[in-house]
């Protein structure tokens, strides 16, 4: 958290919705970017019951806070209350970044930007790929229409086969058809992982504190697979070392994570975002 005792009546007030919110990393994140600039502008957590979402977003009108982040449970019910939402937003059904323009509300995700500028990272180039993307909730939607519109071919798979079904039509109407598809889950899981090039794990399975499970059988890795987690909590998990034992490359959660906060830092302050000082602050706390 920060340093800072005190703010003035210009102090830019930003946060994060969410319920529960005490484990957010964005608070760390965001207040060390603040500091790194010498910006005006402090981020604060906001425990946010369902029942009080709607209040709360009055309350950013009322109060002029200046922008917030939205978290579980909150990321598709804020959509009703907001004056605007942006088109990627309204695609995937899910807002993290809300700016308030003059009281107007306006809905981002930079979940999606987040995932592509962290894969970029990789090395890995996703138009014409092959990818396996494992879950098919609010990440899942997020990376699968972003790796689609770069024109990877993704097959989506869920524990609900309905879940990954709907996805997979609803990217296909935006994409393309050849860009997405869905299959049932772990039945043709191995066919289709033998084809890929990248397997993203966009489930909670192997996260903190059940991190003794992984959502793919180890003997389905491969060496020329980039396996990528989107779970920042443990870093590495069960997923990541069985892939690594193989050979394969891995990447974790953790620049997802920091890359999504600073493209809303990026937004709401029109600066350009201290991304090590950022990394740095979110690897502290895990
Ligand atoms: P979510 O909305 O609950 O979606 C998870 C989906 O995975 C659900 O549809 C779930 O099905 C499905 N699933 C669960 N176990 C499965 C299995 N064994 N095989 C196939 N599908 C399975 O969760 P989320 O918000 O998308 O988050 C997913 C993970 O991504 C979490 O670990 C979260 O921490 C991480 N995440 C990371 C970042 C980042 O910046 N790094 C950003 C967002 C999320 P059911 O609904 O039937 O259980």
């Amino acid at each position: 958290m920060t340093d800072r005792l005190y703010f003035s009546g210009t102090t830019g007030v930003l946060g994060v919705f969410g319920h529960p919110i005490a484990h957010s990393l964005s608070p760390s994140m965001h207040n060390a970017a603040i500091e790194a600039l010498g910006l005006d502008y402090v981020y604060v957590p906001f425990d946010v019951a369902p029942e009080n979402l709607r209040q709360a977003l009055e309350g950013v009108r009322a109060l002029g806070i200046a922008g917030v982040n939205v978290t579980i449970p909150h990321k598709s019910a804020v959509i009703p209350y907001l004056d605007e939402v942006e088109e990627d937003a309204r695609e995937i059904g899910s807002v993290n970044t809300i700016s308030n323009m003059g009281g107007r509300l306006v809905g981002a995700s930079t979940d999606g930007p987040g995932f592509l500028r962290s894969l970029a990272e990789t090395g890995f180039a996703p138009r014409g790929s092959r990818v396996v993307v494992l879950g098919a909730g609010g990440a899942g939607r997020a990376v699968t229409f972003a790796l689609a519109k770069t024109g990877a071919h993704v097959v989506v798979l869920d524990e609900a086969q309905g879940k990954a079904e709907q996805l997979a039509v609803e990217v296909a109407r935006v994409a393309g058809e050849d860009c997405a598809r869905a299959e049932p889950v772990l039945a043709r899981l191995a066919e289709h992982l033998r084809d890929a090039e990248l397997l993203v794990n966009c489930t909670p399975v192997g996260m903190h504190p059940r991190d003794d499970r992984m959502p793919v059988p180890a003997e389905l890795l491969r060496p020329d697979l980039l396996v990528y987690d989107l779970i920042y909590n443990p870093i590495k998990t069960k997923l990541l070392t069985a892939a690594a034992a193989v050979g394969a490359c891995t990447m974790n959660g953790v620049k997802m994570l920091v890359y999504q906060g600073a493209v809303s830092f990026r937004i709401w302050t029109g600066k350009e975002p201290p991304v090590p000082v950022m990394e740095a602050a979110v690897v502290e706390r895990l």
